[in-house]
């Protein structure tokens, strides 16, 4: 990278707003549909050596849509390569969740946007035009046109299923527990994260003796889809955490966000944005109290008993 100039996106191909920053060593780029990221200038090398499917540039997209200010680097390229596709239903639904988000009124309705493609993690605008269809069909949607121009608003259904997926294993009583396998973090998860879970009524589950080459495992997964809310962990910045965390909040799992004081700063900044509890390795009474404190906060006291 002689001259520290990025003109497309390297995954979609659009035209993007990008900076070369010296201190990042990277570009910070501003792309129309995969948002806001980082891509650190070897990892934008690697990249451009690799072949990579329409499939995984959609999956990049949809990501990178969803962790807005997210870094790319060497390290962790082969996994954003290995990201699961959601399901055509699951991507629905984001789009779905999208259009709501904008909605400020009901009977609201909105020409296509172009960042549906990497919201619905669509790959082609056919893939696009047959999921607005799928969301027309099942009463979801309905289309109109204003000044020449088709608009799409949430119907009757529409505002149904999305009160349902708002409900996310609204049964389940189990908290997830993503965070660094390190013998330094055992102790905490052992005095205070596990305490801190239960006394909130739910009961904690914590995924141990796994490996993460790259990938998140089939169990994990399983794990998480089963949980009612995740509480993610980020001292040690293990991108096994951060993947993790991203999955649950795209499942539209509720996410605790914890960190270590001292680890904090280095914190991405796409986690910045949401409230994390800090704690310091000598006061882990009070990690304790916070943790339930806002787990029955955000979902109510569960009703897990040991
Ligand atoms: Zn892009």
């Amino acid at each position: 990278m002689n001259n520290k100039i990025l003109e497309k996106c390297p995954f979609c191909k659009f035209t993007v707003a990008a900076s070369y920053s010296g201190v990042l060593d990277g570009y910070q780029v501003d792309c129309p549909s995969c948002s806001k990221y980082i891509i650190n200038t070897d990892a934008y090398a690697e990249l451009c050596s690799r072949a990579i499917t329409a499939r995984q540039i959609a999956n990049i997209s949809g990501y990178l849509h969803e962790n807005q200010g997210f870094r790319i680097t060497t390290d962790n390229i082969d996994n954003l390569l290995k990201i699961k596709t959601p399901s055509f239903h699951e991507r629905a639904d984001k789009l779905l969740l999208a259009l709501e988000e904008i909605t400020e009124y009901a009977g609201q309705s909105f020409e296509q946007q172009f960042e549906w493609y990497s919201v619905g993690w669509c790959s082609c605008g056919i893939e696009l035009d047959e999921t607005i269809t799928f969301l027309k069909n099942t009463g979801r949607i309905a289309s109109g046109m204003r000044r020449g121009k088709r608009t799409y608003k949430i119907v009757a259904d529409g505002w149904a299923h999305l009160e349902e997926l708002k409900k996310v294993n609204a049964d389940s009583q189990q908290g997830f527990v993503a965070m660094w396998f390190d013998d330094s973090m055992m102790k905490i998860y052992d005095e205070a994260i596990s305490h801190g879970i239960l006394n909130a009524g739910y009961n904690p589950h914590l995924v141990i003796n796994r490996e993460h080459n790259g990938k998140i495992d089939d169990e994990i997964i399983a794990q998480i889809r089963r949980s009612r809310f995740m509480l993610a962990d980020f001292t040690g910045h293990r991108g096994g955490v951060y993947y993790e965390a991203g999955f649950a909040k795209g499942l539209g799992i509720e996410v605790i966000w914890t960190c270590n004081k001292e680890a904090l700063k280095d914190l991405h900044f796409d986690i910045r944005q949401y409230n994390c509890i800090d704690w310091t390795y000598d006061d882990l009474n009070e990690f304790k109290r916070r943790i339930a404190s806002r787990i029955e906060a955000s979902i109510g006291h569960g009703s897990y008993q040991q």
